[in-house]
């Protein structure tokens, strides 16, 4: 799992963001199973794969990205049967797709209500909680809107840990 805490390894984790917690996987693939069950959509080991291999990780990966693990377990899968599956996903609930400034659509497993921080120098999109916006649970759309608004959520822009380790990582023991 990568957030936008430090690496894991170091013990001492005061500074560290408080991000979503992931919904348990075992849980969404028990969705998965229920859902597929009610619409009357074949279990597939590729659609199962591929939501499991979006499940693992949530830095809003690409389909290619996402192809690129599902082919290392099964490795007759075709980057169409992919994107297909993300699809079927997608009209199952299960995964959203995400604005990302990026040519590439990006894919989110975490269904829950969360924001997002966007690094502008790497383009990594990872999750932030509700409560990392201060007064998030006013935010109130009271339009005129083009349309039914669905959801309300926030992109931070900024500068992730990676691409700036001083900023804030606390592993830094460069003395100056
Ligand atoms: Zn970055
Ligand atoms: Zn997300």
């Amino acid at each position: 799992m990568a957030i936008l805490a430090a690496p894991a390894g170091a013990a001492s984790s005061n500074q560290q963001p408080r991000n979503l917690i992931p919904p348990s996987q075992r849980e969404r693939l028990a969705e998965f199973e229920r859902r597929c069950a009610e619409a009357g959509v074949p279990l597939t080991s590729q659609r199962r794969t591929v939501l499991e291999s979006l499940l693992e990780r949530s830095d809003h990966p690409t389909v290619d990205q996402i192809y690129q693990t599902v082919v290392g377990r099964l490795p007759e899968v075709s980057r169409a049967t992919v994107y297909r599956s993300l699809e079927t996903l997608s009209d199952l609930g299960l995964l959203k797709r995400v604005e990302h400034p990026g040519s590439a659509v990006r894919f989110d497993g975490n269904m829950a209500p969360h924001h997002h921080f966007l690094c502008t120098r790497c383009g990594a999109m990872e999750d932030l909680s509700l409560e990392s916006v201060r007064g998030h649970d006013e935010l109130v759309f009271v339009g005129p809107g083009p349309g039914a608004a669905e959801e309300l959520a926030i992109l931070v822009r900024g500068t992730c840990y990676r691409c700036a380790p001083q900023a804030a990582g606390p592993t830094s023991s460069a003395t100056d």
